[in-house]
C-alpha cells in the first residue's frame, strides 16, 4: 500500500517572505523531495478544505470568523507573532483538510500512511485565537473529525516540535479518548507545558509533557522516547498515531537552542512508526509544524517519507551538534513517577 503526502500550491498563497514562517519553507522542502526522487515513490492526496463543522469542533465561530475577515481586508497581524495574507483563510482552511483527507485516506485503507505538507502550521492555535504563527490547529480538527466518523477511539498525538502545542493541549486536556505528548526546549515559547500538566477531569493522565532545557539531543530524545512515550502508548493503546512534526528542534534552528541531528529525528520517526506498527496496524499521519532552518527542514521530511516507505536512508548532510549533550535522567525519572511508570 501506498505511503501518502497532501499538497497544494494554496499553501505557498499564505507568505510573508519576511516572516520566519514563509512560503520558502514549503518549496524548499518540494524541491528536495523531487531531486531525491521522492514524490514519484508517494500518492499525491488533493485536499480539500475543512468544513465549518470541522472546525467548529475544535474552534469558535468568532474565531473562524476574524481570521476570514483579516483575510478578505487584505491581511494584518492576529497576534505579534501570527500574519494573515490575503489568501491565508483559504490556505487555513485547506491545511486542516488537508489533514483530514490524509486521516480518512489511512484509516479507509486507501494508504498506507502519510504525511500531510500543509501550511500555516497548527499547534498553537486555540479554540479561540490564532498565535505562534498557527491560524486553525490542524492536528486538533483532524483527530477530532477521525473520532467523530467514529472509525476510532483513541488517538495518540506525539508532537516533537521544539515548541509546547498548547492549543492542542488545550483542546483535548479533558478528553480521555486523545493522548497528547510533547517534547519541547522549556522555559520558552509559549510558555505552558510544564512537567505535571497530565490532563484533567476524565482526561488526567492523557498528557504526557516533557520540558527539556537546552541541549538536550539524540541520546536524551531517545530516553525520552523508551522510558516514557513506549510505555505510555502501549498503555493508552491507540488506534491511530498522528505526529505534529516540528523541525526546530535540531542543533542548527535559528530559534530554539536544542540539539538533535538529522539523524535523531530520523531516529524519532522510526520509533513512533514502528509504534503504529506494534500498536494500531501502521495507521500514523505526520502533519508539518515549525522547522526553519530549510535544509534541515527538507531532509527531516525526506527522512519521514523513507521511514514511512520502510526505506532505512537517512540523509544528514548537517551532522552532529558541535555542542555537547545536556543529560535528562533527573526529568525522565520524575516523569516516570508523575506518569506511574515506576
Ligand atoms: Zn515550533
Amino acid at each position: 500500500m501506498d505511503t501518502a503526502y497532501v499538497y497544494d500550491p494554496v499553501y505557498l498563497e499564505h507568505d510573508l517572505p519576511s516572516h520566519p514562517e514563509n512560503a520558502r519553507r514549503l518549496q524548499s522542502i518540494l524541491h528536495t523531495l523531487e531531486r531525491e526522487e521522492m514524490l514519484e515513490r508517494l500518492k499525491l492526496l488533493e485536499p480539500r478544505p475543512a468544513t465549518v463543522e470541522e472546525l467548529q469542533r475544535v474552534h469558535t465561530p468568532s474565531h473562524v470568523e476574524r481570521v476570514r475577515r483579516a483575510a478578505e481586508a487584505g491581511g494584518g497581524y492576529l497576534d505579534p507573532d501570527t500574519y494573515v495574507a490575503p489568501r491565508s483563510f483559504e490556505a487555513a482552511l485547506m491545511a486542516a483538510g488537508g489533514l483530514v483527507r490524509a486521516v480518512e485516506a489511512v484509516l479507509a485503507g486507501e494508504v498506507a500512511n502519510g504525511f500531510a505538507l500543509v501550511r500555516p502550521p497548527g499547534h498553537h492555535a486555540t479554540a479561540t485565537r490564532a498565535m505562534g504563527f498557527c491560524l486553525f490547529n490542524n492536528v486538533a480538527v483532524a483527530a477530532q473529525a477521525a473520532l467523530a466518523q467514529g472509525q476510532v477511539e483513541r488517538i495518540f498525538i506525539a508532537d516533537f516540535d521544539v515548541h509546547h502545542g498548547n492549543g492542542t493541549q488545550a483542546a483535548f486536556a479533558q478528553d480521555p479518548s486523545v493522548f497528547y505528548f510533547s517534547t519541547h526546549q522549556y522555559p520558552f515559547y509559549p510558555g505552558t507545558g510544564r512537567w505535571n500538566e497530565t490532563g484533567h477531569g476524565a482526561g488526567q493522565g492523557t498528557v504526557l509533557n516533557v520540558p527539556l532545557p537546552p541541549r538536550v539531543g539524540d541520546a536524551g530524545y531517545a530516553e525520552v522516547f523508551t522510558e516514557l512515550v513506549w510505555p505510555l502508548a502501549e498503555r493508552f493503546q491507540p488506534d491511530l498515531l498522528l505526529v505534529s512534526a516540528g523541525y526546530d528542534a535540531h542543533w542548527s534552528d535559528p530559534l530554539a537552542a536544542m540539539n538533535l541531528s538529522l539523524t535523531g529525528y530520523a531516529w524519532l520517526g522510526r520509533e513512533l512508526v514502528h509504534m503504529a506498527e506494534q500498536l494500531c496496524e501502521g495507521r500514523i499521519v505526520f502533519t508539518l509544524e515549525g522547522g526553519y532552518e530549510l535544509d534541515v527542514l527538507a531532509c527531516g521530511v525526506l527522512n519521514a517519507f523513507y521511514t514511512l516507505l520502510g526505506d532505512d536512508t537517512i540523509a544528514d548532510p548537517i551532522g552532529p551538534s558541535p555542542r555537547r549533550e545536556r543529560p535528562v535522567d533527573d526529568l525522565v525519572a520524575r516523569l516516570k513517577k508523575a506518569h506511574g511508570l515506576n
